[in-house]
C-alpha cells in the first residue's frame, strides 16, 4: 500500500466533504469524492483506490464486490450502522473486510423519532404553515397526550433503547421487543413479544435491523393485529414495511397515522433535490397525498455530532486497516487482512 491511502467516497454530499476533510487533515490519506452512488454501473470509478467508502443506498452486490477485489480495493468502509446493502458472503469469499460505524449517535435517531411522533400527533407541520398564512384556527389540529399511552419499541439496541428512555420520560407505558433483551431496560419498560406489542400499542416504532427475518415485518397480518387508529413509525430501514399493505390500511382508517424517515424504494429518490423533476414512484406519490402521513428523507442521523463521529470512526478504521491492525468495527467474520 502506498503511504497515501486512497479512498473513493461514493454518494458524496457537501457535508461529507466537510467532515471527512476535517477528519483526514494531517493524515496520510487522500479522499476523492464521487457524487454518484456505487453500483455495478459506477464501480469502475473505484480503480486505483485502496478503500471504497459508501453509505446506505450504495449497492454492493456480488458482481460489484468481485470487481472491487479485481481492482485491488482492500476494504469497504460503510459510513453508517446498517449493512443490508452489502453482500457479506461475497465479501467473505473475496477476503474483503467490511467496516461500519455501529454507534455514531443513537441520540440523533431516537430524538428524530420523537420529533416525528410529536409533529405528526400535534400537527406541528400544519400549524407552522397555517400561522404563516395568518390562519389561527385550531380545526383539524387535535392531538392526544403521550402521557399514559403505550409505545411498542421493536428492536431495543443502541437506538431503540434511547427511544424507550425518552418515551418513559414522557410518562408512556413502554413495551419492548427484542430477541436479545437488555435487562437494564426493564427500568423503562416491559419486554414482551411482537404480537402483544402490536396489539397493545398506541404507537409502534421500528428499530430493528433489516435482514431476511425482518423483511416486511409490518405486513397485512401484523397491521391487522395493531390497534385501530394506532400510529406506525419507521426510522430504521424501509424494507421493514410492506408499503402497499400500509397504504390500504391508511385508506380504510385502520391505521391512524404513519411517520417514516426511510422508504423501501428510497435509493434513487432520497438525498437529492428532485423538486423540479416528475416523481415516478406512484407508491411514494400516494403516501404523500395522505394528511396523516409524515415523511422525512432519511435525515434521522443528520446531526453535527453524528457526522463528526461517522467521519472520525471511518477514518480510524481505514488507518487500522492500512497498519494491518485488528478492525474493531468489522462486520461479520474477519477475513485475513491484506497489508
Ligand atoms: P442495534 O444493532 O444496536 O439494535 C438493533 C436491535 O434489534 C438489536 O438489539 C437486535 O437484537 C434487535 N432485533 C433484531 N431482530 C429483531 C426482531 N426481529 N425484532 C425485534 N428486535 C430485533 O442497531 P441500532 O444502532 O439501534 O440501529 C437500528 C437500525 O436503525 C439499524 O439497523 C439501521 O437500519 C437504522 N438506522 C437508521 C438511521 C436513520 O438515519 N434513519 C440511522 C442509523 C440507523
Amino acid at each position: 500500500m502506498s503511504p497515501n491511502i486512497k479512498v473513493a467516497l461514493f454518494s458524496a454530499q457537501k457535508y461529507d466533504r466537510e467532515y471527512f476533510d476535517s477528519a483526514t487533515q494531517h493524515l496520510p490519506m487522500q479522499v476523492e469524492y464521487f457524487e454518484s452512488s456505487l453500483s455495478h454501473k459506477t464501480v469502475a470509478l473505484a480503480r486505483g483506490f485502496d478503500v471504497v467508502c459508501v453509505f446506505v443506498n450504495d449497492e454492493l452486490q456480488s458482481n460489484v464486490i468481485q470487481q472491487l477485489d479485481e481492482m485491488n480495493v482492500r476494504m469497504i468502509a460503510l459510513r453508517c450502522a446498517g449493512f443490508n446493502n452489502v453482500d457479506l458472503e461475497a465479501c467473505r469469499e473475496h477476503g474483503l473486510p467490511v467496516v461500519r460505524v455501529p454507534e455514531y449517535s443513537p441520540f440523533a435517531v431516537a430524538e428524530h423519532t420523537f420529533g416525528l411522533i410529536l409533529t405528526l400527533n400535534r400537527k406541528i407541520h400544519k400549524a407552522f404553515n397555517r400561522v404563516r398564512e395568518g390562519n389561527f384556527s385550531l380545526e383539524g389540529l387535535l392531538g392526544f397526550d403521550l402521557n399514559k399511552k403505550t409505545i411498542g419499541v421493536i428492536g431495543c439496541g443502541n437506538i431503540g433503547s434511547r427511544v424507550a428512555r425518552i418515551a418513559h420520560g414522557f410518562g408512556m407505558d413502554v413495551l419492548l421487543v427484542d430477541p436479545n433483551p437488555n435487562t437494564e431496560l426493564e427500568a423503562f419498560g416491559d419486554f414482551t413479544d411482537l404480537e402483544a406489542a402490536l396489539e397493545e400499542s398506541d404507537i409502534v416504532s421500528l428499530h430493528c435491523p433489516l435482514n431476511d427475518s425482518t423483511f416486511h415485518l409490518i405486513n397485512d397480518e401484523s397491521l391487522d393485529r395493531m390497534k385501530i387508529g394506532a400510529m406506525l413509525v419507521n426510522t430504521s430501514r424501509g424494507g421493514l414495511i410492506e408499503t402497499h399493505s400500509v397504504i390500504q390500511r391508511l385508506k380504510s382508517g385502520q391505521l391512524g397515522s404513519l411517520a417514516i424517515d426511510v422508504y423501501e424504494e428510497e435509493a434513487g429518490l432520497f438525498f437529492r433535490d428532485r423538486s423540479a423533476t416528475v416523481l415516478k414512484d406512484d407508491v411514494f406519490a400516494r403516501l404523500l397525498t395522505f394528511p396523516n402521513v409524515l415523511i422525512t428523507g432519511h435525515q434521522a442521523f443528520f446531526t453535527h455530532e453524528a457526522l463528526k463521529e461517522i467521519a472520525e470512526t471511518t477514518v480510524s478504521s481505514i488507518l487500522s486497516m492500512s497498519k494491518g491492525e485488528p478492525l474493531e468495527f468489522q462486520v461479520g467474520e474477519k477475513p485475513a487482512l491484506s497489508q
